[in-house]
């Protein structure tokens, strides 16, 4: 069932059924069946498509962002947010398309070839709920322009972002075949996989969807790009403004209610301003994160996406508090039928607590300390996640030398928890496989073919 529940009421407002296993199968003859057309058009003919599609999403974005609000809660401010990413997403994709799968002549020994690159066929993805829009939009704006066609299953509970922004891509003009959404449950997602009609699949979401898709795909042969989970280290080596470094960084881990795969969910601080940095984020938790209406602007803390997701992160921090950790601020459920935890600040984390290795998806911050920037480097990455990490400090080239020793896909100065349109975004370790966004998000599911000639 795909069902929308109000996180921030409880209120059960919409249910929809699953598609039943032969509306699957249509599903998939279709998209099979349009791909023959859609990658015969110019490949600036679906430039344009998607370029219309850029201008669509500014278009709707009140009413797309107020879906997610009611969806999983988030802040309608962050929802509008979101959707000037996914136009960046489809104007990108629309503007360099073209020129990102043009021909490549290649001179080899002996003579002449080209490498020409065009699409695999119909594709399957597979959203999360916690960018509704922007999840989608870095894996279909790409496959869009290079000429694949997509069957998109996403969470199921953001029904109505799903059917928006299949309604968006529609009429933008892309053929109704192209692209389509289903309802499908998730234990139908083996059945796709094996279809021959199905040339690979994009999962975003958890370490165990990941798994299981990926056992699929493995059995199937089929390509897999993954994008799971994450525990990003965001190292501070100095600053010469403490209030704005605390500041910044307890708004990157707070972000979407912590529930995004690259916040930095783990801060890692140097001993000489451990004490200052940990004093003031905790102040900063406590006093500025207060629970409220998340389509009101004012609102600092949304609930999070669902009661069951908030008592697991709360039975997470629990854990870690019997484990020996120390709670510094929050921790808590909010009373009421929402879905809200109190902002939380956990320190004194060990490699023997559960909360150590695990990826925490809430309003929670871990600090570390750390004697030496070796063990800050040390500290980041023992940690089954690769995804994104951040080194901040005043002192440009040490936080390169330091960026260069981590192990992630991804590495921000100054800054943490982004993406854009033009920089390929993934990670390393258990945070999966493949990239997304700029030159490289294009490439994953295209056939590099060799002519010798
Ligand atoms: P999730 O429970 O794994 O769900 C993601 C999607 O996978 C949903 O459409 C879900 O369908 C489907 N799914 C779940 N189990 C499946 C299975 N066994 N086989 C096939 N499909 C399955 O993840 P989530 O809770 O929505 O998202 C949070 C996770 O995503 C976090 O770990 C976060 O870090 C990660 N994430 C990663 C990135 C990245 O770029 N690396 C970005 C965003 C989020 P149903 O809803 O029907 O169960």
């Amino acid at each position: 069932m795909y069902t929308v529940t109000n996180p921030a009421t409880g209120e059960l407002v919409e249910q929809l059924p699953n598609d039943t296993d032969a509306e699957v199968q249509a599903a998939i003859a279709r998209v099979h069946g349009a791909f023959a057309d859609w990658r015969r058009r110019p490949a600036t003919e679906r430039a344009k498509i998607v370029l219309r599609a850029a201008e669509l999403f500014a278009e709707r974005a009140d009413e797309l962002a107020a879906i997610m609000t009611l969806e999983m809660g988030k802040r309608i401010n962050e929802g509008r947010g979101e959707i000037g990413v996914v136009v960046d997403i489809f104007t990108y994709y629309g503007q360099h398309g073209p020129e990102l799968i043009a021909d490549q002549p290649l001179s080899i020994r002996g003579g002449e070839a080209v490498i020409q690159k065009t699409p695999l066929g119909a594709l399957l993805g597979v959203m999360p709920w916690n960018f509704p829009c922007y999840q989608v939009a870095r894996f279909v704006a790409p496959n869009l322009v290079l000429g694949n066609t997509i069957l998109l299953k996403h969470a199921s509970i953001c029904p109505r972002s799903a059917l928006a922004i299949a309604e968006i891509l529609h009429d933008a003009g892309v053929p109704e075949d192209v692209y389509v959404n289903t309802f499908a449950a998730s234990r139908q997602v083996p059945a796709i996989l094996a279809d021959p009609r199905i040339q690979g699949v994009s999962l975003t979401g958890s370490e165990q969807a990941g798994i299981s898709v990926a056992a699929e795909a493995g059995r199937n042969l089929k390509k897999a790009v993954l994008e799971l989970g994450g525990s990003d280290p965001l190292i501070v080596l100095d600053t010469d403004d403490m209030d704005e470094t605390v500041t910044r960084t307890a708004t990157a881990r707070m972000r979407n209610c912590g529930q995004s795969c690259n916040a930095p969910k783990r801060m890692i601080v140097l001993a000489d301003i451990y004490d200052e940095f940990v004093d003031k984020l905790t102040r900063r938790v406590a006093e500025y994160y207060r629970p409220g209406d998340p389509a009101d602007p004012a609102t600092t803390l949304p609930p999070l996406a669902s009661v069951a997701a908030r008592d697991e992160v709360a039975e997470q921090v629990a854990t870690a508090v019997r484990q020996g950790a120390t709670l510094r601020a929050g921790g808590r459920p909010v009373d009421g039928p929402g879905a809200y935890l109190e902002a939380t600040v956990l320190t004194d984390v060990t490699p023997e607590m559960n909360a150590y290795y695990e990826e925490i998806f809430g309003p929670v911050v871990l600090v570390f300390r750390a004697d030496s920037e070796q063990e800050a480097i040390a500290i980041a990455n023992d940690s089954p996640f690769g995804l994104g990490a951040s080194v901040w400090g005043t002192d440009a080239e040490r936080m390169r030398r330091v960026a260069e020793q981590i192990e992630s896909g991804m590495v921000y100065l100054n800054s943490a928890g982004g993406s854009q349109a033009d920089l390929p975004f993934g990670g390393v370790k258990r945070s999966g496989m493949g990239r997304e966004l700029g030159p490289a998000g294009i490439m994953e599911f295209m056939n590099q073919k060799s002519i010798r000639l």
